[in-house]
């Protein structure tokens, strides 16, 4: 009893704080890293501590040297390889001071319009068998990406989307980015993805969504010249096989004010109107880039869902 009691005495509001902020920044952190290639580095870096506390336990000092010399040089080389990581990880820190919480219901309701037209225009592409690459901004400024295309700065509208996307017109190759209700630009390029991880069942249309949604917050909409298959990507994520109505959906939930904050993912907000990504993908066990290669693409069928279960495989 006298240790607990000696022991309570110890426990300040500081402890208390620090604690809880070394957990948030612990569980952060995995969140960041959780299905991307650092975890394997994060478990080698572990064992690597377990053999340098047995070094220094057993006093073995050549391996002690070793292992003190290799962590300087382990350091510069881990920014130099986990740079695209870092850069997200940077990113994700800076969304934090974000007030987008703060917006005013009318953010709502453009949130909504402007999943209602991307969704139909999706629909309509996909059944005239015409490809089409969205990418609607969030947190993460798109201007960069915009002004390698073609830049618009035009009302949003179903119309306009299903006419940039037309076969034998100057625009139709590349991306449309979306900022807001408006078209900010069309044919632009988006970045290759940097990621290790197989993407060789991918075509480059889909390619770059993931790459994109890798390196920056933004959510994309692709639909497959090829099988007319619509598709929506987030944080290098993809959901395939999805219909107008579940688009849209999904799109004005992620589209949210709301959406952007950090831990976002994590929590199952209220006032939700859809689905999520990350929700849809649980249901469609898709998973993106992390099923191992070689694992069955086919949607398990949902119950009560009859737009799931007819993905084929890319
Ligand atoms: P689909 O299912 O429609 O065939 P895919 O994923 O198999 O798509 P491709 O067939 O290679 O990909 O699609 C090529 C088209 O994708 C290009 O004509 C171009 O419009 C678009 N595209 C490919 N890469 C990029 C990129 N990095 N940025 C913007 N658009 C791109
Ligand atoms: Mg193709």
């Amino acid at each position: 009893m006298p240790l607990i009691q000696s022991a309570l005495d110890k426990v300040s509001p500081n402890v208390v704080a620090d604690v809880a902020i070394t957990a948030l920044l612990i569980y952060w952190l995995f969140s960041v890293i959780r299905g991307t290639r650092a975890v394997r580095l994060v478990i080698g870096v572990c064992l690597l501590l377990v053999v340098y506390a047995a070094a220094v336990t057993f006093d073995l000092k050549l391996l002690k040297v070793i292992l003190q010399t290799s962590a300087y040089v382990g350091l510069f080389a881990l920014v130099v390889v986990f740079q695209p990581e870092l850069r997200r990880a940077l990113d994700r820190i800076g969304r934090l001071g974000s007030l987008a919480w703060l917006i005013s219901p009318a953010e709502q309701s453009t949130a909504v319009h402007v999943a209602t037209e991307v969704a139909s225009a999706a629909e309509r592409l996909s059944r005239e068998g015409h490809g089409a690459l969205i990418v609607l901004e969030r947190e993460t400024g798109l201007q960069e990406i915009a002004e390698n295309g073609v830049m618009l700065h035009a009302d949003i509208s179903a119309d306009l989307l299903v006419t940039l996307f037309s076969p034998k017109t100057p625009l139709h190759d590349g991306a449309v980015v979306i900022r807001g209700d408006r078209i900010l630009a069309a044919g632009a390029l988006l970045p290759s993805a940097e990621t290790t991880i197989p993407l060789e069942r991918f075509g480059t249309r889909h390619k770059a969504a993931l790459g994109m949604t890798e390196q920056t917050d933004a959510i994309v909409v692709v639909v497959s010249e090829e099988s007319g298959q619509i598709s929506l990507v987030e944080r290098a994520r993809i959901v395939r096989n999805l219909d107008e109505p579940r688009l849209a959906r999904a799109l004005a939930a992620l589209l949210r004010p709301q959406a952007a904050g950090i831990f976002r993912q994590e929590k199952t907000p209220a006032r939700r109107v859809g689905p999520t990504v990350r929700e849809l993908a649980r249901r469609a066990r898709f998973g993106g880039l992390n099923r191992p290669a070689g694992a069955s693409h086919k949607l398990p069928v949902v119950p009560g869902d009859p737009a799931e279960g007819q993905e084929k495989a890319s």
